[in-house]
């Protein structure tokens, strides 16, 4: 159920429906839109009264939702949602796109400050890095922990970017709940309810990769168990399903862009890294992404990539990073996208790279 609003209500009446649902036994959800607020109520097991809300004042309507989700729908809110950070000017979802980079794990201090120093120069606004690995062998470097993240929060200070870093358990969610700007759930955890639910109770961003074979209903509904507990911050992740093809990693999902952008207002970035699984492929895909309407990239850059502890392969040199920008600020303009980091470059001509 959903309670639309009316244009001009007050916070005040909007507050006396959230205070109406709660005596109901509900949950509500204000989500205020660009002109008007709408509400969503969940915890109902059958159909919520209308009646018991639609005379209320302020109300213009209430809403049956049919579909299985109700928070992430674009029933709940037209508008795109913009996902924003404290104390920074970055967004994932508004007209900018949103350049995250940064190696699969971080290895070591001077590892990360190399490559963070470069990413940021290049283009980035985040810095992507793993502590904690969800890695296939348990014999695998597994990541450095919360040593890791301490490395990449001095980071933030020194090159100016926000941290996107992946939790993989209750524990180390806490702690990168503490020290990141956005709380990854990658791949391998994107059905793990117990962990979508402690993100939920996060204020901070979420990013929320899809499942290797997961479908979009699948993803979304894992959207709306963070949105359910009250995080409103989600941006989607496609970063490759898994097909009968060996070609690439993961085949790159791009029509999952335009399909998501009609039911969800939810922002949605790509992954082209972990799609190809080789260098070579990663910068056409990260232009499709573009192409196809993604809200941003999240890409693997490593300065010694032969040397990395993991995904080496398929992570980029510093320069290709930095061309790709330049080719993905040209892209962007063409489907109505802005890239403006980094600034002293805004105006460089950038070449598409062959
Ligand atoms: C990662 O981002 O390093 C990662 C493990 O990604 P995914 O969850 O998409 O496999
Ligand atoms: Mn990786």
């Amino acid at each position: 159920m959903l309670v639309l609003m009316n244009v001009n209500a007050t916070d005040e009446q909007t507050q006396a429906v959230c205070k109406r649902v709660e005596e109901l036994g509900y949950r509500p959800h204000p989500l205020p839109g660009a002109t008007r607020c709408a509400i969503g109520i969940t915890g109902n097991k059958g159909a919520v009264e209308a009646d018991a809300l639609s005379q209320l004042p302020g109300v213009a309507e209430v809403i049956a939702v049919s579909k299985p989700y109700k928070l992430v729908s674009r029933d709940m809110k037209s508008e795109d949602t913009v996902v924003r950070f404290e104390g920074s000017d970055a967004t994932v979802g508004g007209e900018e796109l949103a350049m995250m980079a940064g190696p699969c794990s971080v290895e070591s201090h001077d590892q990360l400050f190399r490559v963070a120093e470069k990413v940021a120069e290049g283009g980035a606004r985040f810095l992507r890095g793993g502590a904690f690995k969800p890695r296939t062998s348990p014999y695998a470097f597994q990541g450095m922990g919360e040593a890791g993240l301490e490395i990449m929060a001095e980071a933030r200070e020194a090159f100016g970017l926000l941290v996107v870093t992946e939790a993989i358990c209750h524990e180390s969610l806490a702690l990168v709940d503490q020290y990141a700007d956005m709380i990854q759930i990658g791949a391998r955890n994107m059905q793990n309810f117990a962990l979508l639910k402690l993100a939920g109770r996060s204020r901070k961003p979420v990013l929320l990769k899809r499942g290797m074979a997961a479908t979009l209903d699948e993803l979304l509904m894992a959207a709306e168990y963070i949105m359910s507990e009250g995080n409103y911050n989600v941006v989607l992740c496609e970063r490759g399903i898994r097909t009968f093809t060996d070609h690439t990693r993961n085949t790159l999902d791009v029509g999952i862009v335009p399909a998501v952008r009609k039911l969800t207002h939810l922002p949605i970035i790509i992954d082209p890294s972990h799609a190809a699984g080789k260098r070579d492929k990663v910068v056409p895909l990260a232009r499709a992404g573009v192409a196809v309407g993604a809200d941003g990239v999240i890409v693997e850059v490593h300065c010694d990539p032969d040397r990395a502890l993991s995904d080496g392969a398929q992570s980029l040199y510093p320069e290709q990073f930095a061309a790709m920008v330049g080719d993905l600020r040209k892209i962007g303009e063409i489907v109505g996208r802005t890239l403006s980091y980094p600034q002293s470059k805004i105006h460089a001509d950038a070449v598409v790279t062959k």
